[in-house]
């Protein structure tokens, strides 16, 4: 990690102790609500497919657009050629599923154990139904990851796929990380009255409808955790709009604004637009403050999302940070949140899980934001609690959902109140 300069400040604890965090096939649970004609076919064990049904029961929007094709222990010990039985499997699911316009073959643990190389097998498969699909690649394994880096997999493995633009081509605005549609919709109304007129966003729905990409492609990130593809997208020439993340009014309107600029829109015409957005979930969110106010937060590392998050809390629901949790800090990506952070506050990159526990049952804290696996025994001590996963499935960036984004935070303090 690079220490940005505000980072240097602050009192970081670096920590490479147990961590709980799921692995990045989780990714797969909004990414294939997005994409709506692709299909992600892991290739993993049992252990990958109950980690898939346990996820998708907690989603309840789960269709049928994600399969394990499991390893057996014939395949483990070698007894079986992977490599065809994975042919048979795929063949038999893109005959059956005409629907399926991309086919991800996810790689797990155990693939990358036995060394299955599904970059070769996906290019063999592409190559076979050139005519009806494609069929890519990447890997969701991992438990020195963090579950939202299956997303930055993913995204990785689509930016060979965007065609180069022509050098004759007006500027574009390609807005990167998954979103809601119903947040993408509002984003593209926001940006056209702006007049910033060629947006796309990626992943779009249909995921082949990729933009052409090159020097006048401005990045803006509408998710952290996305390193690796913007690493790419740069190696293609496209520059990155550093910016806040469209969290709350005020990392809403800062998001705006660095388009804007990188558009060279006139100020004046950007706070007529953007102004009374901003005003409107000012007011939508007030009632939320006055629950949250004063309160005590913890961060445990497990989305990347956790320095954009405690920025809102801090600046727009006035709650005292006292430790924020990262899994891992892209520093260059992460800059400006944290100079919106307070200089005294104690920061954590990655994880030993035993001690941040007690470091948070210790600051007697009112509300800690963890995973999945973490809640019940923090609920158990008295604390109230809110999944992280939630915020990458919910719909929370931008102006419109400012005041459901604070509500994630307020409900569970006021639930505590009712049954105390
Ligand atoms: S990919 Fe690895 S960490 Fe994820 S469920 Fe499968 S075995 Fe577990």
């Amino acid at each position: 990690m690079n220490a940005p300069d505000q980072g240097m400040r602050m009192h970081w604890l670096r920590e490479r102790g147990q961590h709980e965090v799921f692995c990045g096939l989780t990714g797969i649970m909004w990414l294939h609500r997005k994409m709506q004609d692709a299909f992600f076919l892991i290739v993993g064990s049992r252990t990958c497919a109950h980690l898939m049904q346990s996820a998708a029961g907690v989603m309840i929007f789960a269709e049928p657009r994600f399969a394990t094709a499991i390893i057996e222990e014939r395949d483990l010990a070698g007894l079986a050629d992977a490599h065809e039985e994975l042919d048979r499997v795929a063949t038999a699911l893109i005959e059956r599923r005409p629907d399926i316009g991309l086919l991800f073959l996810v790689g797990s643990c155990p693939s990358e154990v036995i060394k299955l190389d599904l970059s070769r097998a996906a290019q063999r498969l592409d190559q076979r139904f050139a005519k009806r699909l494609r069929v890519l690649a990447y890997s969701g394994s991992g438990i020195e990851t963090s579950f939202t880096q299956g997303e930055d997999a993913c995204l990785a493995a689509l930016v060979p796929q965007m065609p180069q633009a022509k050098p004759s081509d007006p500027p574009n605005l390609l807005v990167v990380g998954t979103l809601a549609d119903v947040v993408e919709d509002q984003m593209r109304r926001h940006f056209k009255a702006l007049g910033i007129v060629r947006v796309d966003f990626f992943p779009g729905r249909r995921g082949m409808d990729l933009a052409a990409i090159g020097p006048q492609t401005r990045v803006l990130l509408a998710q952290p955790f996305l390193g690796e593809t913007l690493r790419l997208l740069q190696a293609r020439a496209a520059k990155h709009v550093p910016a806040s993340f469209p969290l709350g009014v005020e990392g809403s309107l800062a998001w705006y604004e660095a388009a804007a600029q990188a558009f060279d829109i006139a100020k004046a015409h950007q706070q007529s637009v953007l102004l009374p957005l901003a005003d409107r979930a000012r007011l939508a969110m007030q009632k939320h403050r006055q629950t949250l106010r004063g309160k005590k937060v913890f961060f445990f590392p497990d989305s990347q999302l956790e320095p954009a998050l405690a920025r809102f809390l801090y600046q727009e629901m006035e709650m005292q940070l006292t430790e924020v949790g990262t899994p891992y800090l892209h520093a260059a990506i992460m800059q400006a949140e944290l100079d919106a952070l307070p200089a005294d506050i104690c920061m954590s990159e990655g994880q030993d899980v035993d001690r941040q526990l007690d470091r948070c049952i210790a600051a007697a804290v009112d509300l800690a934001v963890c995973g999945l696996g973490l809640a019940n025994p923090l609920e158990a001590k008295g604390i109230s609690t809110k999944w992280s996963i939630e915020l990458v499935f919910t719909p929370i960036q931008g102006f419109e959902q400012s005041a459901d984004l604070a509500a994630l935070f307020s409900r569970p303090l006021q639930r505590r109140e009712r049954l105390s």
